[in-house]
């Protein structure tokens, strides 16, 4: 029997990987141009990092990870997300001892055992950014611009953020106390995951999909109602530079991001999906997290897309762009002699960065030129015994229709000529 791949992962194949190619390209230009420097981390870490990094009450540390003991018995974990590694990385490094703030994007596979369904893989891969070293409301407008001005680029249509501010430990206790006097007297009704939540985190209950929860919630206390004076006042000047920026947003005060390390803004991008609206960024301060994972207290904040998400958005909305690769001369050469003169010039004119090709199986020259019509080729140069006694090569160009001879020692710059006028 043949031997498929896990559930979950995919196979990204010619045709469908330019697609992503393209994306990264742009995700590398903007982070350029917002001066955000690469970062990669491994895609294994310590399990220790997630438990604490990402919080034990979590789903994804709680359900979703892929861990495994190695060979030295040490538990491993495949990275379910990239900003604990980052700051791992940062504190590791010693990259706080460096100029502050360190601007930082990432890209890459991430992995969660979720449950398989449309859209959803245990094998995903993400772009992020983190800004380390900084907590002024100017960081947080910063990181949201990015990934707006991203989306706008890329032509994504009915985009609007949706901010938050989820408070600091200060106005959280306050917060926590006000909604659990709330949520008393119904607690037996919420949903399981929320009674868990009740205790452990009961701001998250805020965020249950779950439609009882939902009623429950209703007129409940936000973390709006309880912002100390220096959160309400980050919140407040957050808003006004994304009005500066141009960024569509609404304040949501049911946006709970679901780790435990969040502090001040929770933000989320969203776009308009068949009539309803879905998240496809998500992000937020996390002022805490470089101390739990062992680092100096260092304030921090980012985002994580999912790749696959934004590209189904991209070909939702018409804009997955079709560039497939297309050679630019193919040689049929037929006969040994006639190969070793084809394979010379295609040497010569890939060495110049022109894409040429070359039959690579003896076929026919009829299936030479099908395969040359399939490819798209824009020219198909030809070169039998016969042209190379008279040492000449047919010149086809495939785009329209018409052939001419030109002498075998003038094909090539002739090619890089064609070449050079088509780009
Ligand atoms: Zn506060
Ligand atoms: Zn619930």
């Amino acid at each position: 029997m043949a031997i498929q791949r896990p559930k979950g992962t995919q196979d990204l194949l010619p045709g469908v990987v330019e697609k992503w190619q393209d994306l990264e390209q742009h995700i590398r230009k903007i982070c350029r141009e917002y001066g955000y420097e690469e970062i990669r981390t491994p895609i294994f870490e310590a399990t220790e990092l997630f438990q604490r990094g990402v919080g034990e009450t979590t789903d994804i540390v709680n359900k979703e990870m892929y861990s495994f003991l190695d060979k030295g018995d040490r538990s491993i974990t495949l990275r379910p997300e990239g900003t604990a590694s980052v700051c791992r990385a940062y504190v590791e490094n010693k990259l706080y001892g460096g100029p502050q703030p360190v601007k930082l994007y990432y890209m890459g596979p991430m992995f969660r055992y979720e449950r398989p369904q449309a859209g959803r893989f245990r094998q995903f891969h993400q772009f992020g950014v983190e800004v380390l070293g900084a907590d002024k409301p100017i960081v947080d407008a910063e990181v949201i611009t990015l990934v707006w001005d991203l989306y706008t680029r890329l032509g994504l249509k009915g985009l609007e953020v949706h901010v938050n501010s989820v408070g600091c430990p200060t106005c959280r206790a306050e917060h926590r106390t006000k909604l659990q006097k709330f949520l008393a007297p119904r607690r037996e009704q919420l949903c399981k995951d929320c009674q868990d939540r009740f205790e452990r985190n009961p701001m998250r209950i805020l965020d249950c999909k779950n439609a009882t929860c939902q009623e429950i919630t209703q007129g409940a206390p936000t973390t709006l109602d309880t912002l100390c004076p220096e959160c309400s006042e980050h919140f407040r000047e957050l808003r006004e530079l994304l009005t500066a920026a141009g960024v569509r947003y609404k304040v949501d005060p049911r946006l709970v991001r679901g780790l435990d390390y969040y502090r001040k803004t929770a933000f989320e991008v969203l776009v308009e999906d068949i009539g309803a609206q879905s998240a496809i960024c998500g992000g937020g301060r996390y002022d805490g997290l470089v101390q739990e994972v062992g680092g100096p207290q260092t304030p921090g904040i980012g985002f994580a897309m999912g790749v696959e998400r934004v590209l189904a958005a991209l070909q939702a909305s018409g804009q997955g762009s079709d560039r497939r690769p297309k050679e630019f001369v193919m040689f049929i050469a037929l006969g040994e002699a006639a190969q070793k003169e084809a394979f010379s010039i295609v040497s010569a004119l890939r060495s110049k960065g022109i894409p040429a090709s070359i039959d690579l199986l003896g076929r026919s020259l009829k299936s030479q030129l099908k395969s040359a019509d399939k490819a798209q080729a824009r020219f198909a140069a030809i070169l039998g015994e016969d042209e190379l006694s008279r040492q000449v090569v047919i010149l086809r160009d495939l785009a329209l229709g018409e052939q001419i001879e030109v002498p075998l020692d003038e094909v090539k710059e002739d090619l890089i000529h064609k070449w050079e006028e088509e780009v």
